[in-house]
């Protein structure tokens, strides 16, 4: 490394990016491209000798650009968002310049001690039970992914039943959730080797805005305790992938620990919303929980992975995450005087997440961190505002934070109750390369998904990507009369 060369190209770099966010709105926000794209337009074995920079800058513009779909444009509104920020960037090329590989405490005492101080704060400002701080018997660490945390909540989960009822037990114990609750809890389930017949994903209510009924989950619990099986494990959602529901955390954790079961929140997306006043009602209940996540890289302007995981007792992930090869064995972790995160997470080495949220919390403030959540919740109302107010298209469930849940209403005569009506309208959004949505199905209905909460998005952007669906929708339903 050579410092000199590192800042020449390093400003290049980064007048790079600086053009590119100036310049995002000119890209298509969804790529256009067709599968194998890059295979046409790249040799097919690396180069024998060094290219130059320059060389290369010509090939992300021509070549990489055009297969980025821009998750930072101000008219992304798919899936959830992902947010990044200054902020957030220089906090990246900071853990970037130091790479270290923080698996124990001695690797680099600052990474460890960082996370966990900076864990506590968000936990504070989240108003998590004391008993989630690293004071007391639990603790906040920084996974990649919700995918990863549930992962390691659920194994440590398993071993705290397996020990109490034995290793054989395996096979008799139950997961339950609803069926809006995220894919990455089955994936966690089939790493975990949870038997696929025990994994009960309970209807969800749509009279309850597609929360699980709480009864739902008892009584498929007492069915199978009836049967001889162990329940021990329920996953709670605040903030559904699919429309932002919200699972009733205190009667659900009343069952958690009324059958002895771990409940664990999976709050990836709107667990930031939860930082202001006026949303921590969503987090009533949590004093129940076991453990608690939520992704920092979402909507809370810190470049992904930053997945935050919180538990009430840390020594169950310690019990089933630890190895202690004599190899990485030192002083600090022998006295028992620190945490050493790789005990904590699935792999061994970690980066230095906890930079960038240290960034984001200090160069923001809270105040600030809270202005942009409530204004991204303004723009979703404006939004869910325009939809109710034309007629041809309906709300279809009532919004709780940034997501806009709606759809082009079809007639009644309509074979397949729009889909075919609402997947067309949002593939000609999409193509047009002009904003980006993106859908689910709820009760059979073919749904669009309008997320706001791109860092750039401003008012004006909510207009005209209505304005857009608005004239798609007009077109369409020219041509189908
Ligand atoms: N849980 C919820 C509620 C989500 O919305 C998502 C992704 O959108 C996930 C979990 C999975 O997130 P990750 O990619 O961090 O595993």
């Amino acid at each position: 490394m050579d410092a000199e060369q590192l800042r020449e190209c390093g400003h290049r770099m980064v007048d790079f990016v600086a053009d590119y966010y100036k310049s995002i709105e000119t890209f298509p926000v969804l790529s256009q491209v067709q599968p194998g794209y890059l295979k046409e337009l790249l040799p097919d074995t690396a180069p024998n000798k060094p290219d130059t920079l320059e060389a290369l800058f010509d090939d992300i513009r021509e070549k990489i650009v055009p297969g980025v779909t821009h998750w930072q444009s101000p008219n992304y509104f798919a899936y959830y968002p992902s947010n990044s920020s200054t902020a957030g960037f220089l906090g990246e090329m900071l853990s970037a310049a130091f790479n270290i590989v923080g698996f124990s405490w001695i690797t680099s005492p600052a990474a460890t001690e960082l996370e966990v101080i900076v864990l506590d704060w968000f936990a504070k400002m989240l108003r998590l039970p004391s008993q989630f701080l690293s004071t007391a018997l639990g603790g906040g660490v920084i996974q990649g992914t919700a995918s990863e945390a549930v992962l390691v909540v659920l194994l440590a989960a398993r071993d705290r039943t397996l020990r109490k009822h034995g290793k054989t037990s395996l096979e008799k114990l139950v997961v339950y959730a609803s069926d809006q609750t995220h894919s990455a809890l089955q994936k966690a389930c089939q790493i975990a080797g949870i038997f696929p017949e025990n994994v009960r994903l309970v209807k969800a209510d749509c009279n309850r805005n597609y929360a699980v009924a709480p009864l739902a989950i008892s009584d498929a619990i007492a069915t199978d305790l009836s049967s001889g099986l162990i329940p021990f494990f329920i996953c709670a959602t605040v903030g559904t992938t699919s429309s932002s529901a919200v699972d009733p955390l205190p009667e659900l954790g009343q069952i958690a620990k009324a059958n002895d079961m771990w409940l664990h929140i999976d709050a990836a997306y709107a667990g930031s919303a939860c930082i202001c006043p006026e949303y921590r009602h969503h987090l009533n209940g949590v004093e129940e929980a076991d453990s608690f996540n939520m992704n920092a890289h979402k909507w809370f302007l810190t470049n992904f992975d930053c997945s935050l995981l919180w538990v009430k007792d840390r020594s169950y992930l310690i019990q089933s995450l630890s190895t202690n090869p004599e190899f990485l064995k030192n002083k600090a972790s022998e006295a028992n005087s620190v945490f050493d995160f790789k005990d904590w997470q699935i792999p061994l080495g970690r980066r230095f997440r906890s930079l960038k949220l240290w960034m984001v919390l200090r160069l923001y403030g809270v105040e600030n961190l809270q202005s942009y959540i409530r204004k991204h919740i303004e723009l979703a109302k404006e939004f869910e505002q325009l939809v109710i107010s034309d007629s041809r298209f309906e709300v279809v469930t009532p919004r709780t934070f940034s997501l806009v849940c709606f759809r082009l209403v079809p007639l009644a005569s309509d074979q397949d109750n729009g889909r075919k009506l609402n997947y067309d309208l949002m593939d000609a959004a999409n193509s047009s390369g002009k904003i980006f949505i993106s859908h689910t199905v709820l009760s059979g209905k073919f749904v669009l998904r309008f997320a706001v909460g791109a860092p750039l998005t401003e008012g004006q952007h909510i207009f005209s990507a209505w304005k857009i669906l608005q004239d798609l929708a007009t077109k369409q339903l020219l041509e189908s009369s």
